[in-house]
């Protein structure tokens, strides 16, 4: 089929029928008149430099992010490596910095058995609600050791071990003296699992990983020491990852390990590619930067602006009732059909991007059925994940309103063919 016919309930940058992508195809001949298409010219042209400087405009305008270079404020890095390559970074650099810190405490002549005791009581606090806090828990406890992870909370369920849920925080286990705690990690949206965080949750150095979220409503950007997410679900095409850093966390204002302690207290160095102070201090530009991935995802930020014309802030509240809208019908006719569809998450804690659900309490032949008449209708990219099974209907920004209503629609016919 035509690329107009089909509805894509997956990853992208943009509904069609908007002009990113036809405009994409035509910088990648030649931009801007330059007789150089966009994946030819030097990352440290003057082109390169204004594309990234519109698209960290841009998302500082739709999350209200702080500017400035007091401690208030924040950077805007665009790094590679994914989200997984964030899960390992956020892990070397808080270290780094909470080891510095004990190194300050002791003072500079402080013996190495001193530090070494208070190393040991070092803990990343985990807040492991799906599978990707999960992933990100076990990438800690292999870099740093697992004695040092504190899992907050864990949300699988009993036997089944399955996600679905956010334990209320009176049942949490913070680590018990916030002067031990080098980071709180969160995932403000699960995307194999279907839940999301209602609101932000409270910890020091609080680190959220947005990749299935980001731009999908406003954030409250100052609670966090960290935001990271990879562009490719909501924001653009895969190749980079966004870390929205506050300064306060930077050298500038927070001192970093040397490379020297951390060896004698077994921990090691990061790649430079995934150390923040270095990708801040270049501008993103410390070594070749995918600028074509950056120009994409300004484009769908600029959408989202002109989405949003009346500059009330943050902008992204327009895109977020947008979303809200095409969530709520979605889950009205889930609910509407509880014995043929049962959605998997509990209902405070349902994702508005990634609607997971069963049919007649995971039937595989029914849900079978029900993806190739899907198909032949155009709705793809419907399939659950693999490690999950069942439906699971993305509703990034990309999905239009259109494609929401006529999967709503298909939802209806097949919930009455169930019934009939
Ligand atoms: N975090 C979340 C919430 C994700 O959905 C994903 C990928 O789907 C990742 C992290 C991993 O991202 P990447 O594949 O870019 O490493």
């Amino acid at each position: 089929p035509e690329r107009s016919e089909v509805h894509y309930f997956g990853a992208g940058p943009a509904p069609l029928p908007t002009p990113v992508l036809q405009k994409a195809s035509k910088v990648l001949l030649n931009y801007n008149n330059t007789g150089l298409g966009l994946t030819e010219i030097s990352h440290r042209s003057p082109e390169a430099n204004a594309i990234l400087a519109h698209t960290q405009d841009a998302l500082r305008q739709l999350l209200d992010i702080p500017t400035g270079d007091g401690p208030d404020g924040y950077q805007i890095l665009f790094l590679q490596g994914g989200g997984s390559g964030e899960f390992s970074a956020v892990v070397y650099h808080m270290v780094s910095i909470f080891i510095a810190s004990l190194v300050a405490k002791h003072g500079s002549g402080s013996g190495e058995s001193a530090l070494e005791q208070e190393k040991r009581k070092m803990r990343l606090d985990y807040l492991v609600t799906g599978s990707w806090s999960l992933k990100a828990s076990q990438e800690a406890a292999r870099l740093i050791g697992k004695e040092h992870i504190n899992i907050v909370c864990d949300a699988r369920k009993g036997e089944s071990g399955k996600f679905g849920s956010i334990p209320a925080q009176t049942s949490w286990s913070p680590t018990a003296s916030d002067e031990d705690v080098a980071l709180t990690y969160y995932c403000d949206n699960e995307t194999v699992d279907g839940v999301e965080f209602p609101s932000p949750p409270s910890g020091k150095n609080l680190i959220a990983d947005m990749s299935s979220n980001f731009l999908s409503r406003p954030v409250d950007v100052k609670r966090h020491v960290a935001i990271f997410g990879g562009a490719q679900k909501n924001i653009g095409t895969t190749g980079i990852t966004i870390a929205i850093v506050s300064n306060s966390i930077l050298p500038v204002h927070a001192p970093m390990a040397d490379s020297e302690v951390l060896r004698k207290l077994g921990l090691s160095v990061g790649p430079v590619v995934l150390d923040w102070p270095t990708i801040a201090k270049n501008n993103s530009l410390y070594n070749t930067l995918p600028i074509f991935d950056v120009w994409i995802a300004g484009q769908v930020m600029e959408r989202l602006l002109t989405q949003a014309p009346d500059l009330k802030s943050p902008r992204i509240a327009t895109q977020a009732a947008e979303s809200n809208k095409k969530a709520s019908l979605l889950y009205g006719v889930l609910d509407a059909h509880p014995n043929v569809y049962t959605v998997v998450p509990e209902k405070d804690v349902r994702s508005r991007m990634n609607l997971c659900f069963r049919i007649k309490g995971g039937d595989a032949e029914a849900e079978k059925v029900f993806l190739e008449g899907a198909e032949a209708l155009g709705l793809l990219g419907l399939k659950g994940h693999r490690s999950v099974g069942g439906i699971r209907a993305s509703n990034y920004n990309a999905v239009s309103v259109q494609a929401a209503e006529k999967l709503a629609k298909y939802l209806e016919e097949f919930a009455s063919k169930q019934a009939g």
